[in-house]
């Protein structure tokens, strides 16, 4: 397989943001882009942080067809504006085949969501794209359907694959999903690709993000992809689950005695 080797892959993400190696990579950002306003406030916090790079969904994958469904293409202006503004690269979630020339000329690494985890056609179309790729685990893949889908993109000629342990579907709703660091460990250990973890997604409260983030990367991940809001409570997706930017902060501040340690 093209995922097993034993030497660790470290993978270049714009000009200065690698994840993989010794740093931590640490991306934050709202579940949705909103607004140029928006965008500016959560970068502007950020960039004189450890979060070394931004998130934000332009086109989104909501449950309901009736809840917003992002800003499209002019949510990718505000992303590659601010951006390039403040010298923070962005990942966004590509949905379909025909969103990617778009999303891959205006973000540094293109998101695929849990639920395209094996849109198959996605994947190999992703192959040729010459970005790196954040593949999440899907709602409820096993390990085994999770790195043939990193394949899928391995096997098309793109080998900047990162993978994201973002929770799986469990019996009890009390947390969102339930974080695999099991899959964390193993997948270091099966894969050469760097591993980071969605504590978001994975748990749905912000009261429960920090504990999550701290434990994946005792557990060895190469990183993290969070939510934060200038305004939590009142994000138009995901509010429940959204830090503030002081406490997103705060968070980034606090991993690198727990990565050093590792
Ligand atoms: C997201 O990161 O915005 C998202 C929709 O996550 P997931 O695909 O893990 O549900
Ligand atoms: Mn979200």
């Amino acid at each position: 397989l093209a995922t097993q080797t034993h030497n660790p892959s470290v993978i270049r993400i714009g000009e200065s943001v690698t994840v993989g190696g010794e740093d931590l990579l640490v991306i934050g950002g709202p579940c949705t882009v909103e607004s140029l306003a928006q965008m500016e406030q959560v970068a502007r916090h950020l960039a004189p942080s450890p979060v070394q790079m931004l998130r934000g969904g332009a086109f989104k994958p909501r449950t309901s067809p009736y809840s917003f469904q992002g800003l499209g293409d002019a949510g990718l202006t505000i992303l590659s504006e601010v951006s390039q503004r403040y010298n923070l690269p962005v990942v966004t979630e590509v949905m379909a085949v025909s969103q990617i020339e778009a999303i891959a000329d205006r973000a540094d690494m293109l998101q695929v969501g849990s639920r395209n985890m094996q849109n198959f056609d996605l994947l190999k179309a992703l192959g040729e794209v010459n970005k790196p790729v954040l593949l999440k685990r899907g709602l409820a893949a096993t390990l085994e359907e999770f790195v043939f889908a990193a394949e899928y993109i391995l096997s098309s000629g793109n080998p900047n694959v990162v993978l994201c342990e973002r929770g799986i579907r469990s019996f009890d709703p009390y947390t969102r999903n339930v974080l695999d660091l099991g899959a964390v460990v193993a997948l270091k250990q099966i894969t050469h690709l760097p591993v980071i973890v969605d504590p978001s997604h994975a748990s749905g409260k912000r009261e429960l993000v920090a504990g999550l983030a701290r434990g994946a990367i005792a557990a060895g991940a190469d990183g993290l992809i969070v939510e934060c809001h200038p305004e939590p409570e009142k994000s138009v997706s995901d509010a429940r689950q959204a830090l503030s930017l002081e406490a997103m902060v705060a968070l980034a501040e606090s991993l690198r005695p727990i990565a050093a340690a590792v």
